[in-house]
């Protein structure tokens, strides 16, 4: 904890002892875990404070907050009091039934609210930024909540800053502070003292929650956490993420407020019509009618609709995450279902990342070094004898190869180890790696790491698409040398010399020539390329640092290095272009590299060319747009260029998704519908800028979390059908019993007309038939193949005509089905029957349930049977012998029955409401069986989109 006598400083003031002294902490080994943990728990979590959250009787609360629900409150209280005046006997059973049926409804929505929050919350802790700290003297990632005081930062380029920290040691830092204080330039960072006065933007010394490392390495002190830090101190000027709603979100609301003014409407309509044509005598039968016009309404507003989308929605992508998959908001759910271009990176995404140094190529022939193999976790395959030699025993070439390889080695920061079960472990970049696998297996790596001693870095950028070393060569005399490597061409730029066997000669335009060709060569072989050059400083570079030592390189040679594809790749892109969905690979590598992975993939047809970055600067934003029509890749690109990209495919109507990982990638991904990070090779800072994160890096999981997308919209879409059809049946059963009441036989005694079902019937068929099925609906399995369709267009209206079509019929189907029942057990009207009104009345709610539980079937598809897999949705099963059950419970049970006006039917009368129930059922094959003879495809039947 903070001594007392250096407290008043700040810490820009403190020299590094202080800082240390200060924060009760260890420059070289962090703090302890155990006192990390002590810190944090007294400290507690490193986060902004948003909103205190709102405690769960209130949200329970805010479900009462609904139009319909204060109506059915009124309606329950008026009931009472009408019972109460009446001076009936027994319990006042319509108004104890509305508060049930209001109570449960109000349960059902808060729990598929709670589960809804529970499932975004995971989503938050597994997107959560990371950031790197020693503790015990072991680097490790930690949750960047999980900060305390004194924590040793180690920053690299990509990092998010995860709390206020003092500087200790930097190198070529710079840190984008745009967020804190609106400097759009990277600002570079220096350990030196400062003046407690310094104002935040010049504290140069100090790095700051919420911003980001641009380049460069450091290590810091963490000084301040949480509300305490600058960032916090301004919190809450900040916007406290808003959930903005999804455009299909916005557009179900929208639909659900116009269906709610229609079905008040309707209601009115309804209660005006009875009023006028029956005779109401008592109070009693006045409160009854208006009873039941408001139980229509509660009845057919879909105002379930919104919770029930949200969860389905955020049950989706809690399914996407268990398959590395990690979307972070309920948009990028609709967009990936939209995607129709993918852009994906090549290395590691496309490929495995697997890298094997195959040939090596110098001045003076080319060798293969292949079976020097990839090791993860695996053995590393000894070159055997033959291979050995046919590498080292050709004379001068071996020098060069030596060189090469060791050469690439040295200029790299990756780690090869053995790991005590034997099996060799590589730590870093895979590509740099290969370098350590080929050296070591020809045996010149303790000479190599006897003789060098790194002494710093020029790093390696996408931009740059090279890296240096300066390193001391032991062997002579403590001289400097620059040691780089890079893309071929990238690296032939700086180097004038080239080495031949032991000489060094000019390089020549034939020898440069030579060695394009030979890049050429290797990339048309679907490898990898990298040379190495290096140079001997001279005396009075010693003290130079930077880029400006990159020159007068001695080129020694290149490597062709196999990266092989991933299997599932190939098989992916298959699938992505059945779905009508354009593969692009847009890749940092040579571009014959590039074009001939692509083709071996399948993205492009063999023998196409790529589009170099080169290429993109030459042209303006039209020719680009020409160019992205035609061109699937992409090679020796910059972050930079991806931008454009995204851009110009946007500007042609697509819904792009972009894969990147390293920091110059966010605003491309930012840019584009679905910003796709790795979860893997990304930084924090482009998991931050994504929309989505692979969590295997995986191309093949992105096409797979596309499929999830549009299976997610195609359910949706099941459950608006099957919700606004069987809504559209109550509210026609009751309109069309109103107003037919005298030719169906709905009249009492005394020739006055009585109402077709009870309003506590229609509370009780809105409770059991809506959250159940349409829940289950929502995680239906695809029926069909949801691949074979091209993607549907954002501007498509997700209820179009068609879906209003079938609502229609279906409800049309629904209503006649129950009037029709009505009709055949009331005597009188067009049908003879002999039952009395209760029965009736208990016949035709039944019937208007058990039609509901059709409908659902039927609902599963616009242009397939219910039949075809009928059984593939246990859930639907579930909820419709749920329902089924509890349908029985009403019309049998004595005192559900005194609840619900209902009377107990027999097996026969059952019977028959089954049969009628299923009429809906059998309309809907008839329709759908026409539609597919008409040819009516499934793809026509989700896009417009050529
Ligand atoms: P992708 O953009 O598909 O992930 P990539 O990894 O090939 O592809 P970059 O990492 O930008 O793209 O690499 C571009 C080129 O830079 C490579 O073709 C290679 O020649 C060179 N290169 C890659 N890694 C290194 C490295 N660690 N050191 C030096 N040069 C490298």
């Amino acid at each position: 904890m903070p001594a007392a006598t250096s407290q008043s400083l700040a810490p820009c003031q403190l020299t590094e002892q202080e800082v240390a002294r200060q924060f009760d902490t260890s420059v070289d080994t962090g703090l302890s875990a155990a006192e990390a943990q002590r810190r944090l728990t007294q400290a507690g979590p490193n986060a902004l404070q948003t909103q205190a959250p709102t405690p769960s009787w209130r949200r329970l609360l805010t479900q009462f907050q609904d139009p319909l629900v204060y109506l059915l409150l009124v309606a329950a209280f008026i009931t009472l009091v009408v019972w109460a005046l009446e001076g009936r006997k027994g319990w006042p059973m319509d108004a104890l039934v509305i508060l049930v049926v209001v109570a449960l409804n109000a349960l059902l929505g808060f729990v598929q609210e709670t589960r809804s929050r529970r499932a975004a919350e995971a989503l938050i802790r597994l997107t959560g930024v990371t950031s790197a700290v020693l503790r015990d003297g072991v680097p490790q990632r930690v949750p960047s909540t999980e900060l305390v005081c004194g924590d040793l930062l180690l920053l690299s380029e990509g990092d998010s800053v995860g709390a206020d920290a003092r500087l200790i040691q930097a190198s070529v830092l710079r840190v984008q502070e745009a967020s804190l204080t609106g400097e759009s330039e990277a600002v570079l960072k220096e350990p030196a003292p400062l003046p407690a006065a310094t104002p935040l933007a010049e504290r140069c010394n100090m790095v700051f929650k919420g911003t980001a490392v641009a380049q460069g390495s450091g290590r810091a002190v963490v000084t301040a956490t949480g509300m305490a830090t600058e960032i916090g101190a301004i919190a809450h000027l900040l916007n406290t993420t808003i959930e903005e709603a999804t455009p299909l979100q916005k557009e179900v609301r929208q639909i659900g407020r116009m269906l709610g003014r229609a079905v008040v409407l309707i209601c009115i309509a309804v209660i005006a019509a009875v009023l006028l044509v029956s005779n109401i005598r008592t109070l009693h039968d006045l409160v009854s009618v208006l009873l039941l016009g408001v139980s229509l309404a509660v009845a057919a507003v879909p105002e379930g609709l919104p919770a029930i989308l949200s969860l389905v929605l955020a049950m989706g992508v809690q399914r996407m995450a268990g398959r590395k998959a990690i979307v972070k908001n309920l948009s990028s759910v609709e967009a990936l279902g939209s995607a129709s271009v993918i852009c994906s990176d090549k290395t590691g995404t496309l490929t495995r990342s697997e890298m094997t140094i195959e040939r090596a190529v110098t001045s003076s022939g080319s060798s293969r070094v292949g079976g020097v193999g990839y090791a993860p976790e695996g053995q590393l395959h000894h070159l055997d004898q033959a291979q050995a030699g046919e590498v080292l025993s050709h004379g001068p070439m071996h020098s060069e190869h030596v060189v090469l390889l060791s050469g690439g080695s040295l200029a790299g920061n990756a780690d090869l180890r053995q790991a005590p079960d034997g099996n060799w472990v590589i730590q870093g970049d895979p590509t740099e790696a290969a370098f350590l696998v080929a050296e070591r297996k020809l045996g010149v790596h303790e000479r190599r790491q006897a003789r060098f001693e790194r002494i710093a870095d020029i790093p390696f950028t996408s931009d740059r698409k090279m890296m240096s070393t300066l390193a001391i060569d032991h062997e002579h005399d403590g001289e400097r040398v620059i040691i780089a490597k890079g893309a071929p061409d990238v690296l032939l730029a700086h180097c004038t010399h080239v080495r031949v066997g032991l000489e060094v000669r000019a390089l020549s335009d034939d020898a440069r020539a030579q060695a394009l060709a030979d890049v050429n060569a290797l990339s048309d072989a679907a490898l990898r390329t990298l040379s190495v050059a290096y140079r001997p400083l001279a005396p009075d570079e010693h003290e130079q640092q930077g880029e400006a030592l990159e020159r007068d390189l001695i080129f020694v040679g290149t490597v062709g290095i196999i990266d092989p594809p991933r299997a599932e790749a190939a098989q992916a892109i298959k699938e992505a272009h059945r779905a009508g969905i354009r593969v692009i690979m847009i890749t940092g590598d040579h571009p014959r590299t590039a074009a001939r992975i692509a083709s071996d993939l399948g993205i492009v047809a063999p023998g196409a060319t790529a589009l170099t970055g080169a290429d993109l600067d030459t042209m303006d934003d039209a020719r680009l747009a020409e160019a992205v029509g035609s061109t699937s890749v992409y090679a020796r690109v910059a972050p930079a260029h991806k931008l454009r990209i995204v851009k110009a495919l946007q500007a042609q109507g697509h819904v792009v998704a972009m894969t990147g990982d390293g920091v110059n990638d966010a605003p491309a991904l930012k840019l584009a519908d679905i910003g796709v990070a790795m979860g893997i090779t990304g930084t924090e800072v482009t998991k931050e800028a994504g929309q989505m994160i692979l969590a295997d890096d995986n191309f093949a999981t992105i096409v797979a979390a596309v499929r999830e997308g549009r299976n997610i919209l195609d359910n949706i879409r099941k459950f608006l059908r099957y919700l606004l059809s069987s809504n559209m049946g109550e509210v026609l059963t009751v309109l069309l019993a109103v107003v037919g009441a005298r030719v169906l036989g709905l009249i009492d005694a005394s020739g006055d007309v009585v109402l077709p079902l009870l309003a506590t019937q229609l509370l009780w068929i809105n409770l059991i038939t809506d959250s159940g099925p349409a829940l289950a609906m929502g995680v239906d399995p695809s029926s069909d193949d949801v691949m074979a369709r091209r993607p549907r267009h954002p501007s498509d209206r997700v209820i179009d005509a068609r879906m209003w079509a079938t609502v229609l019929q279906s409800g049309l189907a629904l209503a006649l089905a129950t009037l029709v029942t009505l009709d055949l057990f009331l005597p009188g009207g067009l049908l003879e029957g002999t039952q009395d009104l209760t029965t009736a009345r208990t016949a035709a709610f039944t019937v208007l349930v058990m039609g509901q539980f059709f409908n659902a079937f039927n609902a599963r598809s616009d242009t397939d049977s219910a039949f075809q897999g009928l059984f593939s949705n246990r859930w639907l099963w579930a909820a419709v012998a749920l329902g089924l059950g509890l349908q029985i419970a009403v019309v049998e049970l004595p005192w559900l029955n005194l609840a619900f006006g209902t009377a107990p039917l027999t097996l026969a009368q059952w019977g028959l409401c089954v049969a009628m129930g299923s009429a809906v059922l059998w309309v809907s094959e008839l329709r759908k069986l026409g539609l597919r003879r008409r040819g009516v495809a499934r793809s026509q039947v989700h896009s417009t989109q050529a």
